[in-house]
């Protein structure tokens, strides 16, 4: 019987990395995260980060919403924990192993600053790079994961370089900030200025409004299941393709962020 679908294996570097979850686990000990995305009109940026975060394997995810959003935000995601925004990120902080923060993010929002320089490992996607761009100094950006888009990249440099130029910007920028680089499109590269992985998973068809927010939840959870964010991006960035590839054979061009992040399970079982 020949096997259908597209086939896909996991690089090198990232094989024997990811560990099946012990018997004791709970859903404390399996990755806590805090997620800063959404806002009105932009409500899908939060959900699909937030069910990528679940099915990647995440136990607990914490919402940051506007209190009198959270009606909306819970009948969309009704497995997130909702936390008032205006309280900020501080009593959470000792309570996640990490943060997602920007999908959909407002550049007026109290939170973002705090989330960006909060001491603690992230991925920093849209509103969060657009936040970044404006300033004339950077936060520390030690332990967190840049995920642009070219459009993205260019603003953050302050340039219109192409594709090519932009990968060594983006190796001189994550070895000099200490950080990790997701410069995403066909081809995915990420880069820590040190180490470099160029994607080969993924397609056309992730060509629409919201595949990056996924993407944000998917690496957030492996920086919580691998201690190097290197490995986590890439890990990430596979997984989301490989995902995308699947849902591809049956959408095609129809393809939606949820048939992506419900093609994870099926992902997982083939590289856990
Ligand atoms: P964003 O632009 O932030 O929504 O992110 C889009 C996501 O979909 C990124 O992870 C891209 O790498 C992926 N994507 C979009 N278009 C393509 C394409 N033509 N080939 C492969 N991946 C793509
Ligand atoms: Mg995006």
């Amino acid at each position: 019987i020949q096997e259908s679908g597209p086939s896909f294996s996991l690089p090198e570097f990232l094989q024997g990395q990811l560990k099946k979850r012990e018997l004791n686990a709970h859903k404390g000990s399996v990755g806590k995260l805090a997620l800063l995305a959404g806002r009105r009109g932009m409500v899908g940026a939060f959900v699909y980060a937030a069910k990528a975060l679940y099915r990647s394997g995440a136990g607990m995810v914490f919402g940051l919403v506007d209190s009198e959003d959270q009606p909306v935000f819970t009948l969309a995601a009704p497995e997130v924990v909702l936390r008032d925004r205006k309280s900020g990120l501080a009593p959470l902080l000792d309570q996640v192993d990490a943060l997602v923060l920007g999908p959909g993010l407002g550049l007026e929002d109290p939170a973002l600053a705090e989330g960006l320089s909060a001491p603690i490992k992230k991925v920093v996607d849209a509103g969060g790079l657009t936040y970044l761009s404006g300033l004339d100094q950077l936060p520390d950006l030690r332990g967190a994961v840049l995920t642009p888009h070219e459009a993205e990249a260019q603003r953050l440099f302050h340039c219109q370089a192409p594709r090519q130029d932009l990968m060594t910007l983006a190796k001189d920028f994550a070895r000099d900030k200490n950080c990790v680089f997701v410069l995403k499109g066909p081809g995915t590269y990420v880069t820590d200025g040190h180490r470099d992985y160029v994607n080969s998973t993924g397609n056309p068809s992730m060509a629409v409004a919201g595949m990056g927010d996924c993407l944000s939840g998917i690496i957030g959870y492996y920086l919580t299941a691998l201690e190097d964010p290197f490995l986590a991006a890439s890990m990430g960035v596979f997984v989301h393709g490989a995902a995308g590839d699947l849902a591809n054979e049956k959408y095609g061009q129809s393809l939606m962020p949820l048939d992506v992040i419900e093609e994870i399970p099926q992902v997982l079982k083939k590289i856990l």
